[in-house]
């Protein structure tokens, strides 16, 4: 690569669209929709990479994610019929006209993947790696050509220094919360089901409570290898009991929190589980109310981090999720790191100024 006429090949063969589709070869679309391509692969079970799931459904002929977030969606009500739909586990490699592409693992959520496509008619690497976190530990880094990348926390900024004690401190909290009285988590799917897991192999032996689909949810985790140890529906018979004893944790979807907040005895802690929290691990907010910088995103050392391991020689970053970040971002490798990146979805000119 190099030459402007190159650049302009590369970015028909891979590219971000306005819709939020990751374009990658002739017949794949990851994480979003457009017409005319056969393959939708869907990275993982987050609302934003699931957009248009229903129309792939319609028009496309192969829904192609890991096994437990197939499973997962048809659990929160996604119709995927079962003749389109292809469970694909990590490093199987699957042939087409134009390259191949195979899933690899990725630490974020239950069964999230990154892809991996090797692309025959240009003879290079081409590699998307969605949301993920821990690169070169938890989430193996991709030598490819060609680097999609995410950009949640991409603002230098947006650096969690005490990302690595964080786990440690949301397990002594739960711990103390405790031994005062009952314990409500939120966050979203998938999350919560992280946190069970940090809670138990931490050393946490209370009972845990759910509603319908946040217990529907951890019971798939479970099948696929977390440990989330007794879990009861919220409405059960059992459930009954462990709620008079007031020694039990909760996890509930982050959008009830209100509802929870409003009605819960006042003896009962509520603990918050977000990203967005850079200061400190471990925040509280009020009498009751605590935040955990616990995240399922890298920060922004981890995005540059991966960046300098993968070393392609063209970046681009996913601006229909990150926003202005995505531009920050995009600036700090070209300036930092000597490749060139940019961000897209953008405007036509925009790219012609990448050309020069
Ligand atoms: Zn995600």
């Amino acid at each position: 690569m190099g030459a402007a006429m190159d650049l302009k090949k590369v970015l028909e063969r891979a590219s971000i669209r306005s819709s939020g589709a990751v374009i990658i070869g002739s017949n794949i679309m990851v994480d979003g929709h457009e017409p005319n391509y056969p393959i939708r692969i869907i990275t993982h079970i987050h609302r934003d990479h699931i957009k248009d799931i229903n129309k792939s459904v319609r028009e496309a002929s192969l829904i192609i994610g890991t096994p437990p977030t197939l499973e997962i969606l048809r659990e929160l009500g996604y119709i995927i019929p079962e003749h389109k739909s292809l469970p694909l586990g990590y490093e199987k490699f699957i042939k087409l006209d134009d390259g191949e592409f195979k899933l690899v693992p990725s630490k974020h959520v239950i069964g999230s993947a990154q892809v991996f496509f090797r692309d025959y008619i240009l003879g290079i690497d081409i590699g998307y790696t969605s949301d993920f976190k821990d690169p070169g530990k938890g989430t193996p880094i991709m030598n490819v050509d060609v680097l999609i990348i995410e950009s949640t926390y991409g603002k230098p900024e947006w650096s969690r220094p005490m990302k690595d004690v964080t786990e440690d401190l949301f397990i002594d909290l739960v711990k103390q919360l405790l031994a005062q009285g009952p314990v409500y988590i939120y966050g979203y799917h998938g999350k919560l089901q992280e946190a069970m897991h940090i809670l138990r192999c931490g050393g946490v032996i209370a009972p845990f409570l759910a509603p319908y689909r946040v217990y529907r949810v951890s019971k798939i985790t479970e099948k696929y290898g977390y440990e989330i140890g007794e879990l009861y529906l919220e409405t059960s018979e059992m459930a009954n009991e462990i709620l008079r004893t007031k020694w039990y944790v909760l996890f509930e979807h982050l959008s009830k929190i209100r509802q929870r907040v409003m009605s819960s005895s006042l003896k009962a802690h509520h603990i918050i589980l977000t990203g967005w929290e850079f200061e400190t691990a471990c925040r509280r907010l009020n009498e009751r109310i605590w935040r955990i910088a616990l995240s399922d995103h890298g920060d922004f050392e981890d995005l540059m981090s991966y960046v300098s391991q993968s070393s392609p020689q063209l970046v681009i970053v996913d601006r229909a999720r990150g926003g202005s970040a995505a531009d920050v971002f995009a600036n700090e490798i070209t300036k930092n790191l000597r490749i060139r990146a940019i961000p897209m979805p953008i405007s036509a000119p925009s790219i012609e100024s990448f050309m020069r």
